[in-house]
């Protein structure tokens, strides 16, 4: 059976996630972009997370263990289509503690698009 994506979309990682992981091609709208960035953190791919953060705000390296991520909604997006340069993206990420108990956490994030490429940019708590 195929894997599901780890982004919660209804397509497989082979068709979803993985070729942008994998550089195979770029994330057309900045909720794929954000999407991937998701299944990038559930997968700890810190290259792909870091090449994909805009070199204004992009931190030197990420901490990506002890964290286990247990789902995604986006809940809204403004822009960010194929023909805009700007796009935010409003999600509720979810994640489970030591305990078991979840807790989830929502954020408003900023992408931007250079030379045909989305990147994040930043968030906010919202
Ligand atoms: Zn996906």
């Amino acid at each position: 059976m195929a894997l599901a994506c780890p982004c919660g979309s209804e397509s497989t990682y082979a068709d979803c996630c993985r070729p942008l992981l994998r550089g195979e091609r770029e994330a057309t709208t900045a909720s794929a972009l954000m999407r991937s960035r998701y299944t990038a953190y559930v997968r700890r791919d810190e290259d792909y997370l870091l090449r994909t953060w805009h070199p204004s705000t992009r931190p030197a390296a990420l901490d990506l263990v002890g964290v286990h991520w247990r789902g995604l909604v986006v809940n809204a997006a403004t822009d960010g289509g194929a023909s805009d340069g700007t796009g935010t993206v409003t999600f509720t990420a979810l994640w489970e503690q030591q305990d078991g108990a979840l807790e989830s956490m929502k954020e408003r994030s900023r992408f931007v698009r250079e030379d045909g490429r989305w990147l994040y940019l930043d968030g906010d708590a919202d």
